[in-house]
């Protein structure tokens, strides 16, 4: 198989972590990045475009890598570009997956195109885990934990309290629910049970520090159902240790397969980055999204419809004699 060559579409940090997995991966091959700004203000490694000139590359970029947002550029994104091209995406929200499918499946299935939906780590490799535990492990009892790491919503939600200057969330798994999934015990988690939420925040010089702590451990959702801890740091602090964007968690489920006998299946992630990541797995699933294409394959996909040979850059030759 020859190169796979890939468009960016939006450019942000899924964006430019696309970039940096491309390096590592030497079939893979960015032919440019296509972005809603002006491409001068977009500073990429790679060629930058207008979102305007993606027709253009048509038989030019055998895929698009779909980096924008899942809240709103995604539902409008995806069913226009898979007119003209095969695409992954990183649709994260997890009600609606069923919902956009259907829409990237017409789409994809009028112009003949492979769309694979919600690529990533959750959703993404985590799904795939737990319907691989479920398969083998009919009776048991299934848990998920995030963390420890940053959740950008969090994070934005504090920004968005008055006398906010910066802010970052930590999601944290609760140890002790930990150590209980994984005994086999079977009990069920509150949300407060499971995680508790870690903010460090920059407040405005003067500002009500004691109202702010009150809003964000009040505010509904968001933190009112979990235990959280408020920090007031400097923005220089803010910095300077909290400038990465750290995550990961644990896909669980414990189960018996005969009175007594409990079996225990785990997969965790601990993610430096938690956009390279997902990028990276992005990167995988292009290749697989070629190779459905070449197959004469249209419609919408996720992961779980994915062969687990088409997203590697190894041959099923070389994959029976180094990974069984
Ligand atoms: P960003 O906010 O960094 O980027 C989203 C879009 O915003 C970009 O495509 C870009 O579009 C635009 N943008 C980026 N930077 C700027 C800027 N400085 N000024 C104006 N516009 C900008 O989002 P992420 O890349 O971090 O994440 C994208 C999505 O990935 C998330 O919404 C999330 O749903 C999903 N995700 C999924 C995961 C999974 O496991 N499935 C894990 C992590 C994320 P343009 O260039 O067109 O302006």
């Amino acid at each position: 198989m020859g190169k796979t060559r890939i468009g960016i579409v939006g450019y942000g940090n899924l964006g430019r972590g696309l970039e940096l997995a491309a390096e590592r991966n030497s079939d893979l091959e960015v032919v440019g990045v296509f972005t809603r700004r002006d491409p001068a203000a977009v500073k990429a490694k790679s060629p930058v475009y207008k979102m305007d000139d993606m027709k253009d590359f048509a038989g030019l970029i055998d895929v698009m890598v779909l980096c924008g947002g899942s809240a709103t550029d995604l539902p409008k994104q995806t069913s226009e570009i898979n007119k003209l091209f095969n695409t992954v995406d990183s649709y994260d929200n997890h009600g609606e997956i069923p919902a956009y499918f259907a829409g990237v499946d017409a789409s994809a299935k009028a112009s003949g195109k492979a769309s694979i939906i919600s690529v990533g780590w959750d959703p993404g490799l985590f799904s795939l885990n737990r319907v691989l535990a479920n398969a083998v492990l009919p009776s048991g009892k299934d848990y998920t934990f995030w963390g420890e790491g940053v959740s950008q919503g969090h994070s934005d939600a504090i920004r968005r309290i008055d006398g906010v200057v910066d802010a970052r969330q930590y999601t944290v798994p609760v140890e002790e629910a930990l150590t209980s999934a994984r005994s086999g015990e079977g009990r069920e988690f509150t949300a407060r049970e499971k995680h508790k939420r870690v903010c460090f925040v920059v407040a405005k010089e003067g500002a009500d520090k004691v109202r702010i702590e009150k809003e964000i451990v009040t505010m509904p959702n968001y933190f009112e159902p979990y235990d959280t801890t408020v920090t007031f740091i400097s923005l220089e602090e803010l910095k300077e240790k909290h400038g990465g964007i750290p995550h990961g968690g644990f896909v669980i489920r414990t189960g018996e397969t005969s009175e007594g006998v409990v079996q225990r299946f785990e997969f965790s992630l601990k993610l430096d980055s938690n956009p390279e990541f997902t990028s990276s797995v992005l990167a995988a699933y292009a290749r697989a999204c070629h190779r459905l294409a070449q197959e004469g394959k249209s419609g919408a996909f996720t992961v779980l419809d994915i062969p687990f040979s088409l997203i590697s850059a190894k041959s099923p030759e070389e994959l029976r004699k180094e990974m069984l």
